[in-house]
């Protein structure tokens, strides 16, 4: 026992002193640490920081918040992708709202139960805004015990998940969680990196089973990648005059709430002579005049279990009567900035519009 408290004593030593000065940890508000935790579920500290101080600032409270409308909170998060995130936050938000006025439950279960919310982001609010003993267990945190234990299992499936959450409680330093699991996401993320980990510096390398073994490079263990499939998007930009058409995307899809424009999906890489015979191009432009401006290299776009290759056809239109396919709207160019878009679109409109 005596020696794993001289471990959490050096890795908390070693916090205290080469830790990241980052707003989220000069704060014990349960709303603020868990925008903060939201945003940085997949996303970079450096990418996520301009992010929260927005947030922060346009909605300081669980109240501004939860009055906010969805399209402004969309337009907020816009580039940060995993969109359901921001729509959760928003439904939790309300949901706060309503039924407590704002207070922030702090139960574990409680705040395990709220939409958006699992073991990790729970574990991470009750232990730094509560100081509960939870152990956080994020992909820094898996890496960090993995080696340390020399533990061989895939950690990117659930029993190697649940493996490792017994590790991480057992670990855990009751007394002081809070900073505990704050020390052990940082050696995750400044020390103990996926690649090259700087282990000539680290304050556990005596105790660390992947050193002692030569085995840092081959840990953590992860499960053989499925292939992505392939989605092929071919987007008709449609513009008259100072308008173009939008498409809100809706529910059962990616991007949800998002914006982007009518769109014919194929099975494979599709020539515009082969899109104007489809039938979603003869419902909208019929016999009505168009003329097809220009169309685009392929933009590839990755997201977790898809490859998105999508081709844009820019389309000058003369009749604004024309019938747009469910969803879709003119909207001034003027105002286009205001709409919440995916990356993938905010990409063609940045090089071409
Ligand atoms: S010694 Fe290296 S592999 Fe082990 S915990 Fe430290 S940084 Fe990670």
């Amino acid at each position: 026992m005596i020696y794993m408290d001289k471990r959490a004593a050096k890795l908390l030593k070693w916090y205290d002193e080469n830790k990241r000065d980052l707003p989220w940890r000069n704060t014990k508000e349960p709303y603020q640490i868990w925008l903060s935790e939201i945003i940085l579920q997949q996303t970079r500290v450096s990418q996520g920081l301009d992010y929260y101080r927005r947030f922060v600032e346009s909605y300081p409270d669980i109240h501004a918040l939860a009055a906010a409308p969805e399209r402004d909170v969309l337009k907020l998060w816009q580039g940060l992708g995993y969109y359901s995130r921001a729509r959760n936050m928003l439904h939790t938000a309300r949901d706060i709202v309503q039924r407590t006025d704002g207070v922030f439950p702090v139960k574990y279960e409680d705040i395990r139960r709220l939409k958006g919310i699992g073991n990790y982001t729970a574990a991470a609010i009750a232990s730094f805004a509560y100081n509960q003993p939870y152990a956080v267990l994020d992909g820094n945190v898996m890496r960090v015990y993995s080696r340390l234990t020399g533990f061989t299992e895939p950690i990117d499936n659930p029993k190697g998940r649940k493996k490792l959450q017994h590790i991480a409680d057992e670990f855990l330093v009751k007394e002081n969680p809070s900073d505990y699991n704050q020390a052990l996401m940082e050696l995750g993320a400044m020390l103990c990196l996926p690649k090259n980990p700087r282990c000539a510096i680290c304050p556990l390398q005596i105790y660390c089973s992947a050193y002692a073994t030569h085995s840092v490079g081959v840990i953590p263990v992860k499960q053989a990648k499925k292939q992505k499939k392939k989605r092929f998007l071919n987007y008709l930009v449609i513009q008259s005059g100072d308008k173009i058409v939008l498409r809100k995307r809706t529910r059962g899809d990616i991007w949800q709430g998002l914006y982007d424009f009518p769109c014919i999906e194929t099975t494979s890489s599709a020539k515009v002579a082969y899109l104007t015979e489809t039938s979603q191009w003869q419902s909208i432009f019929g016999r009505k005049k168009h003329a097809i401006e220009a169309v685009s290299g392929e933009y590839r776009h990755i997201l977790t279990h898809r490859t998105l290759l999508a081709t844009f056809v820019k389309i000058q239109s003369g009749d604004k009567a024309m019938i747009l396919p469910e969803g879709c709207e003119w909207v001034s160019l003027r105002k286009l900035h205001t709409f919440p878009v995916p990356r993938l679109i905010d990409r063609y409109l940045s090089a071409n519009l």
